[in-house]
């Protein structure tokens, strides 16, 4: 039989997630190619797979992709882990199955563990489309603009975030959104302190705030898509506030600060304001 390449999902947290497919895989292959060989290697000792790591990771040139598939050419066996989850899933990896694909090499996929499937199969939010935006940019300005861009889409929104950005990423959210966009998120899911909560997105901000054992972990958001407004105008007491706020503040302020508060869309709220004036 031909050798081949194979894509084996471990877990993201409980190691009890692993398949009795993904075991019996990594046993029997010639050779495993990971991130990290010194964390790979505990996952290896603790389900007792005698199996030879080899590195390949996110910096590996295409030399180090180029001498994996040689060697699948010639008849080994060779699986891709990533550090945890779903290989290729915010990890390395595209580049090797792109070339084995080209190569006519059979690349063959193990299920298992992916952080944004097990966070959106528990969120409650609508799962017949969505979309995986894996991670915003780091630098505030790329991050805003790419929730920009994002801000009208229909489908389920999927996003992991780092917990040293959660606080920064969910401000951009709400500025981008506004307060009332539905959001969830899920940190450390199948560990110890596993937390999913779902609220409007200044809540959730506020909550994350005000606990930093929110801000720690392991997360995702997941984000409601766009729902084409049902509400046309103000109701009197939101009229009530825009007059109040006008007193002091140009209309254009008072539609930002009522839209990102009320959850309601900027367009609406000016209209409702030019109208009150
Ligand atoms: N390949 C992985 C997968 O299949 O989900 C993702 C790897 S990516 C480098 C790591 C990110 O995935 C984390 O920063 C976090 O956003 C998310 N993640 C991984 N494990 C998680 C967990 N147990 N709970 C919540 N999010 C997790």
């Amino acid at each position: 039989m031909k050798a081949s390449l194979y894509i084996v999902s471990t877990p993201i947290g409980n190691l009890n997630d692993i398949s009795l497919r993904a075991i019996e895989t990594l046993k029997t292959v010639d050779y495993i190619a990971c991130e990290d060989t010194r964390l790979s290697q505990r996952l290896l000792n603790h389900f007792q797979i005698g199996t030879k790591l080899l590195s390949y990771h996110e910096f590996s040139d295409d030399t180090v992709a180029d001498k994996l598939l040689s060697m699948v050419e010639n008849g080994r066996n060779i699986a891709l882990i990533s550090d945890a989850g779903t290989p290729l899933i915010s990890d390395p990896g595209y580049r090797l199955v792109n070339e084995a694909v080209s190569r006519d090499i059979q690349v063959i996929p193990i299920p298992g563990s992916c952080a944004f499937v097990a966070a959106l199969s528990v969120s409650g939010l609508p799962s017949d489309r969505f979309s995986f935006e894996g991670f915003l940019p780091s630098k505030a300005g790329a991050r805003q603009k790419t929730l920009e861009r994002l801000k009208k889409a229909p489908q389920t929104l999927i996003f992991y975030e780092a917990p040293h950005r959660i606080i920064h990423c969910l401000k951009d959210m709400v500025d981008v959104f506004g307060g009332g966009r539905e959001a969830v998120l899920a940190r450390e899911l199948t560990k110890t302190f596993e937390t999913i909560k779902k609220f409007p997105l200044s809540e959730l901000l506020a909550w994350v705030s005000s606990d930093a054992n929110q801000q720690k972990g392991e997360m995702v958001i997941l984000l409601k898509g766009y729902q084409v407004p049902e509400v046309e105008s103000l109701n009197q007491e939101q009229e009530k506030l825009a007059k109040l706020l006008l007193e002091e503040l140009p209309p254009k302020t008072v539609s930002k600060i009522l839209s990102s508060h009320l959850g309601i869309p900027k367009k609406i709220v000016y209209q409702a304001i030019l109208n009150l004036s």
